[in-house]
């Protein structure tokens, strides 16, 4: 096909509608979404809450630029900081677009406020990590594919092993502004570290009077049962990008929020965007906030936390799967390489069993339905995942025997 380009290799489906857990192809065929657009789609498709906020909005006006005030953007700002426990919010689109804005924040703090000389400020990063597509971004991707023929890339950061506080702190120098990083791996696989390593590199961050990013637009929001992973923890970050699902599915909706200290050296022209903060987007942020002020979301992520592992306790006990990584309604899964199964292979297999879900790497598919998911829906896919893995356990024993 000429007319798009072929940046991506979906799956062969062409969806027409969705409501809830539920999508719907061309010929009016229904899958159960186990991607929820990468955790966009944490509230479910048509959401009617999001859906009447977002129409009511669209009619009433949509876009002013921050040329001028608008009513919603005070009140919004006012109530994602208080969902968040944040100070001060700065208004993006795309999860990029936060992940930038923190990284500009964060030097111009190392600059202005710790007096580091020009051009030599840090971020210590952590290797497999996913922040997003930007040039700057993917110049400390260690994904060839994402980074491979898009130099010269940006200075200033280095690159440690994650889920290892140690090789954090041997990387940290005086002109360190930062350290940036994934609560949980999300496109690496659902990596989860050891629980010790958020507050280990809090620990850090203060000893070297430096910023601890950490980066929750797939991990926050519901996804794990809290309203940011860190508080599941009981870490506190100074820059928090959120992202995806604070724009319900609908719309791109991206935020840092954190230290006033740190966001308010974003003055007049410095930083900006034409989009960020329009009143459609903030009226769907506003309803995605006061959806999530319920609990109501994060419980029930944390409701089904443990049906999901035992299910997945279950094909790891069949031998179907080596690894599992779970959290919340989030799941990570190596398929046993003996199997013989692309992660490509195994989302084919659940297709034809009617549950859409998304590769990442290898024989690794990641698992993350929308948190509206009822318990016999959730049955329903570990139902497909067994039993395509299982299809390929009986061919193997097959192709073994003969
Ligand atoms: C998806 C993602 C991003 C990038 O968000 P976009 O909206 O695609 O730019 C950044 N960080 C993490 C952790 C993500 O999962």
């Amino acid at each position: 096909m000429r007319v798009l380009a072929p940046n991506y290799t979906p799956l062969d489906i062409t969806l027409s509608h969705g409501e809830g857990a539920w999508v719907t192809d061309i010929h009016g065929d229904r899958y159960l979404d186990c991607l929820a657009g990468y955790s966009a789609v944490n509230f479910g498709h048509a959401n009617p809450r999001l859906v009447a906020a977002a129409q009511e909005q669209v009619g009433t006006l949509t876009l002013v630029s921050r040329a001028f005030n608008h009513e919603l953007l005070v009140p919004y700002a006012e109530a994602l900081t208080s969902l968040t426990g944040t100070e001060t919010m700065l208004p993006m689109n795309t999860g990029a677009e936060a992940v930038e804005t923190a990284i500009k924040a964060a030097r111009k703090w190392g600059y202005l406020v710790k007096h580091i000389p020009d051009d030599r400020a840090n971020i210590v990063v952590a290797a497999n990590s996913f922040h997003g597509r930007t040039t700057t971004i993917i110049s400390f991707s260690t994904d060839e594919k994402a980074r491979d023929h898009y130099g010269p890339y940006t200075p200033g950061f280095t690159i440690v092993p994650y889920d290892d506080a140690a090789a954090v702190a041997a990387a940290m120098t005086e002109y360190t502004v930062a350290i940036l990083i994934e609560p949980i791996q999300g496109e690496a696989g659902v990596v989860i570290p050891t629980p010790d390593y958020l507050p280990r590199l809090r620990a850090i961050a203060d000893e070297w009077g430096a910023l601890l990013i950490v980066d929750e637009i797939q991990a926050g929001l519901g996804r794990t049962g809290w309203t940011l992973d860190q508080q599941r923890i009981g870490v506190k970050a100074d820059l928090t990008t959120l992202g995806k699902a604070l724009g319900g599915g609908i719309m791109p909706v991206s935020a840092v929020v954190g230290l006033h200290d740190v966001l308010s050296l974003m003055t007049p022209g410095t930083h900006g965007s034409t989009f960020g903060g329009n009143p459609l987007a903030a009226r769907i942020g506003l309803e995605v906030v006061s959806m999530l002020e319920t609990g109501e979301y994060q419980q029930r992520a944390r409701d089904l936390e443990g049906y999901f592992g035992e299910r997945l306790d279950e094909l790891a006990a069949d031998g179907l799967v080596n690894a599992t990584r779970h959290v919340g309604l989030w799941a990570g899964v190596d398929a046993n390489p003996r199997l013989g199964l692309t992660g490509r292979q195994i989302c084919e297999g659940l297709q034809a069993r009617g549950v859409l879900a998304k590769d990442t790497h290898g024989s690794t598919i990641r698992l993350a339905p929308p948190l509206v998911i009822e318990r016999d829906e959730l049955a329903l896919a570990m139902d497909a995942l067994a039993d395509t893995l299982h299809a390929a356990h009986r061919e193997l024993a097959v192709v073994t025997v003969a």
